[in-house]
């Protein structure tokens, strides 16, 4: 210990550091020589580190408030932000000097960095989405605050078992987290069930809603710091928290232990984030989250907003709420239950401003991923929000009828209300009618939900269907997760790339220069040597880092055809069996994503990948060429590893079912090169870097629709005797020799239905992958050209771009830069009783 103290040089920065390390280490973890762990050395530099933000965090409030600026709010029920530490201290420009610091204590950063859980509280790429619109919206200096729910256990921790997924809960509070602020004062009250009363008031209906339950949200704030370390924008997750009154009756009636039961139920509400991706459950407690961080939300929005001492018809001017998907869409109702019980508004003005001050995200193209509630829940939940739905339903179907005359089907489909035995409240439907904007997630995304899912509605309200293709913060994904390339790349075109993206084409002539591409080779060998280390303490699997990586991680779902990359493996297997294989350098595929537990397709997806793993690496004559690893519990961490040390990055689902997709993004600034269809966003990075510098393959969204009616899997199996031997072997049980059965439930659901055209896509995506050896093997040179070609051509998906054109076409929001300053000077003035 202590023998680096010579090596770094002396800062008063890093000495400012070490001292607060040493005093929050003291006086805020009570840690000695005899208890103190990493997570209580960890827990110090994290306080060390928020210091150096709560000044930026209140100067970045009282500009924004002073200015009287629009603000953004982000309301989305997943968050995925991984670690904070690192990325922290990089936006703060303070990475020298904390290494420095602590080795002066004799300790290694990175090691107190590995102890940061991740905060998991979002599923996949949605989540991932938010987390990285926050990054760009405070490097943008865009006042905004994302909202979302505290759940105290985030996504499951996956474990794999004989094969099988089984879930852990993820308890990352159990530590406390340094990186929020409870806000004991910023408390709301939310309540549940009850009835409407209905008065009439001077000739007008006043409702009020007389709720049975109610729950308190506490607002715990987390800072989100852009890049420099000037805007420092604010996370506000609620937690549930039962009325400190609660259960009065039972109570005084003796029954204390029930009373006590109850003020857990209630907090509940923000125990566990659904594990569900892409797919939407119909639970009360779902419903009953949602509304609750959104009642909380808003109650926070108009608080602040009336402040501003100016009349509601102005509150489209402060605030823009962007729905991130349906899950907070019933801000609609609840704004408008504001604005007309709570604030007396007439229905017409309360209108204009909720359609105003809202806009819609729409993340899928399937329809099964469409959130419906059953209106006796919502109306046993929320029975005033409900009796706004039909106002709201029915002055639109009043106005959608001149659209559609004599065609009842096309009114049928815009309403609200889906008929049926039991009715449902199409939420798609509401958030598309109480918004001004609704936008898809890629262009072609976009076209298909005027085309395919809403035409009508697009009939309805041309003007409202847009385009916000999206991206990725470049400062996480490339600077913090790849500094050897970044500082590779800076060296030779200089560092504005790191907040202004477009910059990275400078990177194109650099594909000419073998130096550069030697280096680039260099780097990714260093970088899979990273990444192989971290594999290996993360999950105790050993990887070869002199093979090809070839990965496919991302949430488990058919549509995204992990099973499509298992049956070409199966193909190759033969093939080596066969001694059919040539121009082949060892390759290394890579598996890793959790399924919803529900899910058995999925979770069965991973069982064969494991099993057929299993046959491959246990096989020496196969495994010098091919081995095939299932990597568990796939998270952001993971992902900040990995995608450094991709070569082949898998972006293969059935077209037309991807909206965006954005690890296929995190991997092309990575310099991976991409095996694809023209699916989401793929089709926009084929157009940025030319097809011919990707392996792209498979039946288009437009071919896959025209083929749906006539599409027999049987065909297309039995007329390739290469994919027919894959099949009969996949289906004599070789795979799941002394578990006979298992895969029964994928059997059929590859041969009677096929809904994800495996079969159609098979021939073309092995000779697409074939060809993409092909180049690896012969031509490390030619693949690293287009690799560097490939991060060239990135430009269009940093979030910075998605995040100005949001607030140029649908907020209307500008920036308010904030100075950095350095003296604290204020801190005791600020103390000073008022
Ligand atoms: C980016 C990301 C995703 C989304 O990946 P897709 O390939 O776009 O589905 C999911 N999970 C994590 C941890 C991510 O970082």
């Amino acid at each position: 210990m202590g023998t680096q103290e010579q090596h770094t040089r002396f800062s008063p920065t890093k000495a400012a550091i070490s001292l607060d390390f040493a005093e929050h280490l003291k006086y805020s973890l009570d840690a000695d020589e005899f208890h103190n762990t990493d997570i209580t050395r960890y827990t110090a530099l994290a306080y060390a580190i928020r210091d150096r933000i709560i000044h930026q965090w209140h100067k970045s409030r009282e500009t924004q408030r002073e200015t009287g600026s629009k603000r953004v709010y982000y309301l989305s029920l997943e968050f995925l932000m991984g670690r904070a530490m690192t990325n922290n201290i990089i936006n703060l420009g303070l990475e020298n000097e904390v290494k420095d610091a602590m080795a002066d204590l004799g300790y290694a950063y990175e090691e107190l960095a590995e102890v940061e859980p991740d905060a998991g509280l979002g599923n996949g790429g949605l989540g991932r989405l938010a987390a990285c619109f926050l990054d760009s919206l405070a490097t943008l200096d865009i006042p905004s605050y994302g909202y979302g729910i505290r759940y105290n256990y985030g996504i499951f921790k996956q474990q794999v078992r004989n094969g099988w997924q089984t879930e852990q809960p993820d308890n990352w509070l159990r530590h406390g987290n340094p990186w929020e602020i409870a806000r004991e004062d910023i408390i709301f009250t939310v309540g549940f069930g009850g009835e409407v009363r209905t008065l009439r008031e001077s000739g007008r209906d006043q409702y009020t809603w007389i709720s049975a339950d109610q729950v308190q949200g506490v607002a715990y704030d987390m800072p989100i710091v852009g890049y420099g370390g000037k805007t420092v924008n604010t996370l506000r997750l609620w937690s549930a928290k039962a009325t400190d009154e609660f259960n009065f009756q039972e109570f005084n009636e003796g029954d204390y232990v029930e009373a006590v039961r109850s003020k857990i139920l209630a907090e509940n509400l923000s125990q566990v984030l659904y594990p569900n991706d892409t797919l939407y459950m119909g639970k009360e407690l779902r419903l009953k989250q949602q509304y609750f961080f959104v009642a909380c939300s808003l109650a926070d929005i108009v608080r602040r907003f009336k402040r501003q001492e100016t009349s509601w018809k102005e509150l489209p001017k402060f605030a823009a709420i962007q729905l991130n998907d349906t899950h907070p869409s019933l801000a609609i109702p609840e704004l408008m239950r504001i604005l007309i019980d709570l604030e007396h508004l007439e229905w017409e003005e309360a209108w204009d401003i909720t359609v105003r001050t809202m806009g819609y995200t729409n993340h899928t193209l399937m329809p099964e991923a469409l959130e419906k509630w059953p209106l006796t829940m919502l109306e046993s939940i929320l029975p005033r929000h409900l009796q706004i739905i039909f106002e709201i339903n029915h002055r639109f179907l009043q106005h959608a009828v001149s659209f559609f005359p004599l065609r009842p089907q096309a009114i049928e489909r815009l309403s609200i209300v889906e008929e049926g035995p039991s009715k449902q409240i199409r939420m798609a439907n509401l958030s598309i009618i109480g918004s001004h904007s609704t936008n898809g997630v890629a262009e072609l995304h976009s076209r298909l939900l005027t085309e395919r899912m809403f035409p009508e509605f697009s009939v309805v309200f041309p003007d409202r269907f847009n385009n916000k293709t999206n991206g990725i913060t470049q400062r996480r994904w490339l600077l913090d997760a790849n500094p050897l390339l970044a500082s590779k790349i800076s060296e030779a075109i200089g560092d504005g790339w790191i907040t202004d993206y477009e910059r990275i084409k400078d990177l194109e002539p650099f594909a000419e220069d073998a130096n550069f591409r030697t280096d680039f080779l260099t780097i990714k060998q260093k970088a899979k040597e990273h990444a192989v280390e971290f594999i290996k303490k993360d999950c105790g699997l050993i990887l070869r880092p002199d093979s090809m990586f070839d990965v496919q991680v991302k949430r488990i779902h058919e549509y995204k055809r992990q099973l499509l990359n298992a049956l070409n493996i199966i193909l190759l297997y033969q093939r080596i069996k066969e001694g059919r294989i040539q121009d082949f350098s060892p390759t290394t595929f890579i598996f890793g994503g959790k399924a919803a537990p529900g899910y058995v397709n999925a979770k069965l997806i991973i069982k064969l990948i494991n099993n057929i793993a299993k046959v491959i690496n246990d096989d020496s004559a196969v495994r010098e060429l091919i081995s095939v690893h299932f990597l568990p519990n796939y998270r952001v961490t993971m992902a900040e590893r990995l995608i450094p040390a991709t070569d082949l990055s898998e972006q293969i689902s059935t077209a037309g079912f991807e909206a965006s997709g954005t690890g296929n993004m995190k991997f092309m600034c990575n310099g991976a090169l991409t095996i694809g269809t023209m699916d989401g966003a793929t089709v926009e990075m084929a157009e940025e870097v030319g097809r011919q510098h990707m392996f792209i393959f498979g039946h288009s969204a437009d071919e896959i629709e025209r083929m749906r009616a006539q599409y027999d899997p049987y065909e297309w199996i039995t007329r390739d005797p290469e994919i027919r031997k894959v099949m009969d072997l996949f289906l004599s049980g070789y795979f799941n020799v002394m578990e006979p059965h298992i895969f029964d439930p994928l059997r059929q659901s590859l041969l009677n239905e096929d809904r994800y055209f495996h079969f159609a896509d098979l021939r073309s995506y092995a000779d697409s992958h074939d060809e993409a050896t092909f180049l690896y093997t012969n031509n490390k040179d030619a693949w690293a050209k287009k690799a560097i070609l490939n991060i060239a051509a990135s430009g269009k998906f940093s979030s910075d771009r998605t995040i100005m054109e949001y607030a140029n076409d649908i907020w209307k929001t500008r920036r308010v830069p904030i100075d950095r300053d350095q003296s604290a000077s204020s801190t005791l003035k600020a103390a000073r009783k008022k």
